[in-house]
């Protein structure tokens, strides 16, 4: 019988060298180990030996099987390793490569300048209003001293949802509605998109508009200067000049057209500000008293300063972008530049 073992652990571990996988290594293990391996058979076969020898067999089979177990383990480990250095062997892998970048998405131009108007007016103590699009005549007209024959209709194209209900033209509306909702003082800038009936290279049918007005008691042109000065100056820069010029709008009396110096060629005049030296960029003047009666304001107690802007137009001026379209086709490689 210890002949029979010494025979059965030499062939195994000469087994155990030759192996070149875990697999073949399994199936050897089974071969002398498992249940139905040849140790196991050995050991099994002792019930036939005489009681004295039985300990000493016993002992001698655990001995044979604790080598063979430690030889597997051995064999097991080394196997791994090679198979790990085959592997960092074969496959490279180069650490400076760059990574993959990921897609960022950016804010529209429009949004930008629109969050930068606001947080100026913001900081001067105004608050944002809104109002809906599709609006009825009365808030885009009527409220703002544009009676039904007025000429000034005639000064926008407007969206005709029904007889009564219009695309806004501006941001006005907003101006009424909250006027209606709050007593003086307020202080409210109204951002938002205006439909007009107009499309070329400097006009969409689509377009943005901010408004912004003030009503308190003794409010003055001299307010309404100081105002529009500070947020020019904040936007465009210190060192830029601007003019307040006389003009006409139905809802404000007097009402003032304001330019700033041109951005372009700083005022020696060029093509973009028609070799005048000067771009118009908004529309304010004092709220007219008619205003103030169709909201229930006593015009005799309050006074007040309004202004609108398009956002398209001083993104243009502010970023130099000749095409107004150019917002509106979002094309990535035009809105990847701001
Ligand atoms: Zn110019």
């Amino acid at each position: 019988m210890k002949d029979k073992l010494s025979k059965i652990e030499e062939e195994a571990l000469q087994a155990v060298t030759v192996v070149t996988s875990e697999v073949e290594l399994q199936q050897l293990r089974a071969r002398y180990l498992g249940r139905k391996g040849e140790i196991t058979a050995v050991m099994k076969g002792m019930g036939q030996l005489s009681p004295e020898e039985r300990p000493l067999a016993g002992a001698l089979a655990n001995e044979v099987k604790d080598r063979l177990e430690t030889a597997f383990a051995v064999r097991q480990e080394s196997l791994r390793q090679e198979l790990m250095q085959q592997k960092l062997a074969s496959e490279s892998l180069d650490v400076t490569l760059p990574g993959r970048k990921q897609g960022r998405g950016y804010k529209h131009p429009i949004t930008q300048v629109t969050e930068e108007v606001v947080a100026i007016f913001s900081a001067l103590g105004f608050g944002v209003a809104e109002g809906p699009e599709i609006e009825k005549d009365f808030y885009n007209f009527e409220a703002l001293n544009i009676p039904k024959d007025h000429p000034a209709r005639d000064m926008q194209d407007t969206f005709y949802v029904s007889e009564e209900v219009v695309l806004r033209t501006h941001t006005s509306p907003v101006q009424i509605r909250t006027m209606l909702e709050q007593e003086p003082p307020v202080r409210v800038v109204a951002p938002g998109t205006v439909y007009r009936r107009d499309s070329d290279v400097t006009h969409s049918p689509m377009f943005h508009q901010i408004e912004g007005f003030l009503v308190d008691e003794r409010v003055t042109f001299g307010d309404l200067k100081g105002i529009l000065t500070t947020f020019i100056t904040e936007f465009f820069g210190s060192n830029v000049d601007v003019r307040f010029r006389p003009s006409f709008f139905p809802f404000t009396e007097p009402s003032a057209e304001v330019d700033i110096q041109c951005v372009i060629c700083g005022g020696s005049g060029c093509r973009v500000c028609g070799q005048t030296g000067w771009l118009e960029i908004l529309g304010s003047g004092m709220i007219d008293p008619e205003v103030f009666k169709s909201v229930n304001y006593d015009p005799e107690k309050y006074s007040g300063f309004a202004f609108g802007m398009g956002i398209e137009r001083i993104a243009m001026l502010k970023y130099g972008v000749n095409d107004l379209r150019l917002f509106f086709e979002n094309d990535l490689r035009f809105l990847k530049q701001f």
